[in-house]
């Protein structure tokens, strides 16, 4: 037979889909496994969001809908837009797909030439690097350090543009560090982007997840010129426990949504008509079940951390929004664990899976071979039940 294309044997797997599928198998083979590996809200999607889905498939809202999105639901992200960020979107500008990942993805394909640069501030999100290179653009990796709190600054931001950088790729609140910029924090970033006429893909898919009070900003919300050049991206995943459903949207200026209403056309048609449905249900019906969710989340993340930096040899910062931890292993790497020598992230996850029974994510693929992600979307029990086994493992 003749070869794969040399672009797609390129491509590796999602490590966070890897982790969460391998910790399924050992789970469903009766393995007393805990997994902190996937990022997805452990709640059940609400309920009045579910009757929605329900009530479409009984009605027969079965079909294909527009390319874009049906026009009731992308009315729906401007009235949550205009709600939560004061923000004026028509829903010319708005594009439904298939998940905040199809989003972006789709968003990248847009405005993406071979060879243009897309700077991505590591830590990232292990998708990031992968989706640009799937477009045939070049990653540029630009590391903040945890000194750094994990933040991009304008001087290495600035430092990193050439005349061939498109856009900035951010994502606020962070995945997989759970830092949450400031707005002058992401004003100054937004000043550099607009000197250097960059695009940015602003991924909000964890706004709603920032705790300690603290206010999110909106990347559009900084200026009209920030506006223009923003292409915003969300979803319903983590804010409505809706992962599987698999909705997100992107808000930018007519062309670049005209663009990508075009390509999702030849690509997936649509996006399923009553997931759709239940994604309107979840933007303008009631919204308290996300108050609920952040405290659980913010309860379980004080807990996590203070026990966690008890515990010698690993420590963490304490994450703003998100759901993950970011665990230092700096001082494990070089020492012998259960027989094997730690040289990075990924010697440390894979041993702790098999050892330990607990299935975090090595940030080798989010830029990083210091640290390991552990979600804390996850019950209090397991958390408890987690840090036991961490320590567990560590005195071994
Ligand atoms: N962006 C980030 C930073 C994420 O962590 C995720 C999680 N899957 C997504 C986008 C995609 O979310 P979804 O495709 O489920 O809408
Ligand atoms: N975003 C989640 C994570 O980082 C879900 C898995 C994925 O889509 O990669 O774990």
């Amino acid at each position: 037979m003749k070869k794969l294309s040399s672009h797609a044997v390129a491509v590796q797997a999602s490590t966070t889909l890897a982790i969460d599928s391998l910790y399924k198998q050992m789970k469903a083979d009766g393995v007393d496994v805990i997994g902190f590996g996937a990022g997805e809200p452990d709640f059940g999607t609400p309920e009045h969001i579910k009757q929605a889905g329900i009530r479409a498939i009984q009605e027969d809202f079965t079909k294909y809908t527009p390319a874009s999105g049906i026009p009731e639901l992308r009315k729906a992200v401007c009235t949550r837009l205009k709600l939560d960020f004061n923000l004026d979107y028509k829903p010319s500008e708005v594009v439904i797909a298939s998940g905040a990942k199809h989003v972006l993805y789709v968003a990248l394909q847009t405005i993406t030439d071979p060879g243009d640069e897309i700077i991505i501030p590591a830590p990232y999100w292990v998708s990031y690097v992968e989706m640009v290179q799937m477009v045939r653009g070049t990653p540029v990796v630009v590391t903040a350090t945890e000194e750094e709190g994990f933040k991009l600054t304008p001087e290495k931001l600035e430092a990193a543009i050439t005349s061939r950088t498109k856009a900035l790729m951010l994502n606020n609140p962070s995945n997989p560090t759970g830092m949450v910029y400031s707005r002058e924090e992401l004003k100054a970033l937004a000043d550099v982007c607009v000197k250097h006429d960059l695009y940015i893909l602003s991924d909000e898919i964890y706004c709603n997840l920032v705790y300690d009070g603290r206010t999110f900003t909106s990347f559009p919300t900084l200026s009209p010129e920030v506006k223009e050049r923003t292409i915003l991206i969300n979803g319903v995943s983590k804010s409505y426990a809706m992962t599987g459903w698999r909705i997100g949207y992107a808000a930018a200026c007519e062309d670049i949504i005209k663009a990508m209403g075009n390509y999702l056309s030849h690509s997936t048609g649509s996006p399923a008509s009553f997931a759709q449905k239940g994604a309107v249900e979840a933007l303008v019906g009631p919204q308290e079940e996300i108050a609920a969710m952040c405290k659980a989340f913010e309860e379980r993340r004080n807990h996590f951390v203070e026990r966690m930096n008890a515990i010698e040899g690993v420590s963490c910062l304490k994450p703003e929004g998100a759901f993950y931890i970011m665990m230092n292993i700096q001082k494990l790497k070089g020492k012998t664990l259960h027989g094997v020598t730690i040289q990075d992230a990924d010697d440390f996850s894979s041993l702790f899976l098999k050892e330990g029974l607990v299935a975090t994510v090595p940030c080798t693929g989010f830029g990083t071979g210091d640290f390991v992600r552990w979600s804390y979307a996850t019950s209090m029990k397991n958390i408890d039940e987690g840090l036991n086994r961490l320590e567990k493992f560590l005195q071994d």
